[in-house]
């Protein structure tokens, strides 16, 4: 017998805390809030998307035991908005109050040499990979993993620390230009989509799932997220949702967990990595499913019920980056919003930032239809209207 489960957090009757004050905090606020919970955001910036709309900012640093200590104490149960959050912090609020994911979990996800480990035990394939701490490690590198990418084990997204390499001459001036920190050099793999799959588990082992998802980034950063996936059979679904349940499970996690596949040319699925938080493509469940990842989230924190989500309508998910507001020709602009919301089925979440910047994710673009291909035309033509490529 495991130790008994808390009582849950009645909605209108709890306090619910986020380390984080970004976009992914601000949207978990505002399903919070739906459901009649407080919310209390920690974020060390005096402003941010998060912070703008909880009931309450703490403004402090995440290893300020003070500011820490308070957000226990007004809060019920607490969670994080990203993974690079330090993972003592969750240490020190799990011994005071509810903290979903677990600070455990959360390491896991920081570490791209443990995450892949991880996967291994989970018995779920990943890229095949080397890790490289030291000059032995370097030296030892099978030369079929090249060509390449080397990534740092730790703080990626987006991209960032990470650098394509082709030799063992490259490799080794990659690494010292990375400064030496720990890295995993993966084999570049040939790619026919990329994959994700967002599941949630309760503190109870319930573990629902929404339908797997297909993924275009452009340089490192997602840029458009489709569900159904368009190019994806049934079979190769299926396995990516079982494995995405399969490393939720092994982990005994709690929470909405996002797991990238890479299926690759020649029909093989490989697990990518992990988010351990409501993730970039699963936006679209905001207006395509009956329950928004974030709603999840709350619920998977709260101890509440965690029904299997119905995707009622075709999505397809544009990223608005800052890019937007900087057309090649003329001055910084507004987007053509009026345009975009006069096509059907638009529904567009922008994330108050108080400045575009290239490069920053400033909203998200939601189009629903009744089928794929009505989803998809639609979406083609807010792009057009936005400036942003067509090409998916
Ligand atoms: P995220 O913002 O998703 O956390 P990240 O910085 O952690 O991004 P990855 O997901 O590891 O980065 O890689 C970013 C993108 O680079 C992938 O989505 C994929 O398009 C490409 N990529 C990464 N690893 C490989 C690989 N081994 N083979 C081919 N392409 C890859
Ligand atoms: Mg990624």
């Amino acid at each position: 017998m495991g130790a008994a489960l808390p009582a849950a957090l009645l909605p209108g009757t709890a306090t619910l805390g986020v380390l984080g004050g970004g976009q992914l905090g601000r949207m978990f606020v505002h399903a919070a809030q739906a459901l009649g919970y407080r919310c209390i955001v920690l974020d060390p910036d005096a402003i941010s998307p998060a912070g703008a709309v909880a009931e309450q900012h703490i403004q402090a640093g995440y290893l300020d035991s003070l500011g820490l200590a308070r957000l226990a104490r007004d809060c019920d149960a607490i969670t994080t908005e990203f993974e690079n959050v330090p993972a003592v912090a969750l240490q020190t609020l799990a011994g005071m109050r509810v903290v979903a994911p677990a600070a455990a979990s959360v390491a896991v996800c920081q570490d791209r040499a443990v995450e892949k480990a991880h996967f291994e035990a989970a018995g779920v394939p990943c890229a095949p990979h080397a890790v490289i701490t030291s000059d032995v490690e370097l030296a030892a590198v099978n030369p079929a993993l090249l060509p390449g990418i080397l990534k740092t084990s730790r703080m990626g997204y987006d991209g960032k620390g990470q650098v394509r390499v082709r030799t063992v001459a490259e490799l080794a001036t990659a690494w010292s230009d990375l400064k030496r920190v720990p890295c995993v050099l993966e084999q570049l793999l040939p790619l026919k989509a990329e994959l994700s799959v967002l599941v949630a588990r309760g503190a109870d082992g319930q573990l629902v799932n929404y339908p797997v998802q297909q993924n275009l980034h452009r340089d490192g950063i997602l840029a458009v997220t489709e569900v159904p996936a368009p190019d994806v059979p049934a079979d190769v679904a299926a396995q990516a949702v079982a494995a995405a349940r399969q490393v939720a499970q092994a982990l005994n996690y709690v929470g909405v967990l996002c797991v990238e596949f890479f299926w690759l040319d020649d029909g093989r699925l490989v697990v990518n990595e992990m988010a351990p938080r409501p993730h970039n493509s699963g936006h679209w469940t905001m207006n395509g499913a009956n329950v928004s990842q974030f709603e999840l989230q709350v619920r998977a924190l709260a101890g509440l019920p965690l029904p299997m989500p119905r995707q009622h309508s075709a999505s397809v998910m544009l990223n608005l980056l800052g890019d937007l507001w900087f057309p090649p020709a003329g001055g910084p602009t507004t987007p053509a919003w009026s345009q975009v919301l006069a096509l059907p089925g638009t529904h567009l979440h922008l994330y108050g930032k108080s400045e575009a910047r290239p490069g920053r994710k400033m909203g998200h673009l939601n189009i629903t239809a009744e089928t794929p291909e009505a989803a998809h035309a639609v979406a083609l033509q807010a792009a057009a209207l936005l400036g942003l490529p067509g090409d998916f």
